[in-house]
């Protein structure tokens, strides 16, 4: 059994062509501009079995287009590694291509096996980078970006496709210094298919209302269209 959180039937921004997205429960994190904070409690939502979450999926795969297919994003979605083993196993015995949408946080804190297992039935890992500099990621996530490095260094050294994504914060990951940072790193990989620069957007808001936690970010505004397209 593993918890979720919701499902959505027609992804279209979370890997390629049209996607069915499993959010799963659970995230270590406390990234500053989060906007699925009703994610991060563990053992929250609806339980289901994989088998449940796979056939549910499935319903959709004529719609999968694109390049399209089955995407399980979270919360983290390696807090239930197993879990998700089992749903992309299913998967993959029907075609269906997978993408695994993570912070890579759980890196180094679950079994080496484990993870080679939920690799091999993974096509795509959507590697969401929050800060290069260490320091600044423990701001903005509570938590060192070293393990998620070393595991994007990992996936890297065993061939797996790899889009990274980069949330583009005012005041906060905005900064030339540190995009030439980041670019300098992924130059270094060798398995980057895409690299997605994500505006940050105040669309979670209403959850820390609704959940009566402060936002952290209040008053930060969106960056300018032309200044993502241009660090893109
Ligand atoms: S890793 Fe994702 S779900 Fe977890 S706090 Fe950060 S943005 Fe939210």
């Amino acid at each position: 059994m593993g918890y979720v959180h919701s499902f959505e039937s027609f992804g279209t921004v979370d890997g390629p062509g049209i996607r069915f997205v499993v959010f799963l429960q659970g995230c270590p994190m406390r990234c500053l501009y989060c906007h699925n904070p009703d994610t991060w409690t563990e053992r929250a939502g609806k339980s289901y079995t994989a088998e449940e979450v796979a056939a549910n999926a499935l319903k959709y795969k004529s719609y999968f287009t694109g390049g399209g297919g089955v995407t399980v994003s979270g919360g983290e979605p390696m807090l239930q590694t197993e879990f998700v083993t089992e749903i992309f196993s299913i998967l993959k015995k029907n075609d269906v291509h997978t993408a695994l949408d993570t912070s890579g946080i759980m890196y180094g804190r679950i079994e080496k096996q484990k993870l080679d297992a939920l690799l091999d039935v993974t096509d795509l890992v959507l590697l969401d980078i929050k800060h290069i500099d260490d320091e600044r990621h423990r701001e903005l996530t509570r938590h060192s970006n070293k393990g998620i490095l070393q595991f994007a260094k990992y996936l890297s050294d065993v061939g797996k496709d790899v889009w990274i994504r980069h949330v583009l914060v005012p005041g906060i990951t905005d900064d030339d210094v540190y995009l030439n940072r980041l670019a300098q790193f992924l130059s270094g990989l060798k398995n980057v298919k895409k690299v997605e620069v994500l505006p940050y957007h105040t669309m979670g808001e209403v959850k820390y209302a609704k959940l009566g936690i402060d936002y952290p970010l209040k008053g930060v505004m969106p960056p300018e269209k032309e200044r993502v397209i241009k660090t893109y």
